[in-house]
């Protein structure tokens, strides 16, 4: 397949096959992201990935599931991108899934009207990065809105019926007193959104990113072990979600909790609360220190 640049899908939907709709992300200012920071943001032409999409019934047949990528797909025009979800199911009659990123701000520049349409022509699921609930944490990270910014943009793509997955990022505070903080407003704001996955990530600093320079200069410091599972532990008491996946899995994290809540929130906290309180950290792994 035609590719430019590194390509990045959410983990969960590592075997997908990945459409490059976008180069780069069209917001890439996040002070944490080292995904995209090489490429200049350009949506492609729409005869290329029409041309794509050509190539890969050649290379696979039929596939299920179809990632758009790079960061910010749903930045594109929405007439293009009903052309492109209306030509991948004409191509692939088994496709039951076509996921994308989706930035806050994109979200926001597109109409309910625009939302909707994408999830009848096919759209079902965004991947919505909210990292933090913290205002102040919003603010320094770079993420380019607001804290009721990013609730409208989570409830706009709810009330379209698109699968929303969001993720949240441990460890973002950068300083120990702001980790209360960080996790008690990073569950209120999950709990406005009520997304129907939510996937926790803990920091990971790359060399690159503005965040990496802050690290050096003793501006942000990276939590521990015991400090991120104390996070994950006051976020996860805080979560009041009707029905929401819930994951830990991925190699940034130090360790793997996945459930539903609220059914397993209990166990899930009992976990914690068994490594935690007996200071058992040999159940813990390594976190990746690499991009993953
Ligand atoms: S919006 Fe997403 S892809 Fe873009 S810079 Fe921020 S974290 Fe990276």
């Amino acid at each position: 397949m035609r590719y430019e640049g590194d390509i990045y899908s959410p983990h969960i939907a590592g075997d997908d096959y990945v459409l490059q709709c976008t180069i780069g992300c069209s917001h890439n200012q996040c002070t944490f992201c080292y995904m995209y920071k090489n490429k200049q943001y350009r949506v492609r032409a729409l005869p290329e990935i029409l041309t794509d999409i050509n190539l890969a019934k050649a290379a696979y047949g039929d596939v299920k599931k179809v990632f758009l990528a790079d960061g910010d797909a749903i930045s594109m025009p929405a007439k293009d991108l009903l052309t492109i979800l209306d030509y991948l199911y004409a191509s692939f009659p088994g496709l039951s899934y076509v996921g994308t990123y989706a930035s806050a701000g994109s979200v926001l520049n597109k109409s309910p009207a625009e939302l909707r349409d994408l999830q009848q022509h096919g759209l079902t699921e965004a991947h919505l990065g909210v990292e933090s609930g913290d205002e102040q944490i919003l603010y320094a990270i770079r993420k380019g809105v607001s804290y009721a910014q990013m609730v409208q943009a989570g409830r706009l793509l709810k009330q379209a019926d698109i699968h929303l997955f969001v993720t949240a990022i441990l460890g973002l505070a950068g300083k120990p007193d702001k980790s209360v903080d960080h996790a008690k407003h990073t569950a209120r704001i999950c709990n406005e959104i009520q997304p129907d996955y939510l996937g926790l990530l803990t920091i990971l600093v790359q060399a690159g990113t503005p965040i990496y320079k802050q690290v050096q200069a003793g501006g942000f410091i990276v939590p521990d072990d015991p400090a991120i599972l104390a996070e994950m532990r006051l976020l996860l008491q805080g979560l009041e979600l009707e029905h929401c996946g819930f994951t830990s899995i991925h190699p940034s994290n130090c360790i793997s909790l996945e459930g539903w809540l609220p059914e397993d929130k209990d166990r899930l906290l009992q976990t914690l609360a068994d490594i935690i309180d007996n200071r058992d950290w040999s159940r813990l792994r390594r976190r990746a220190t690499e991009k993953v």
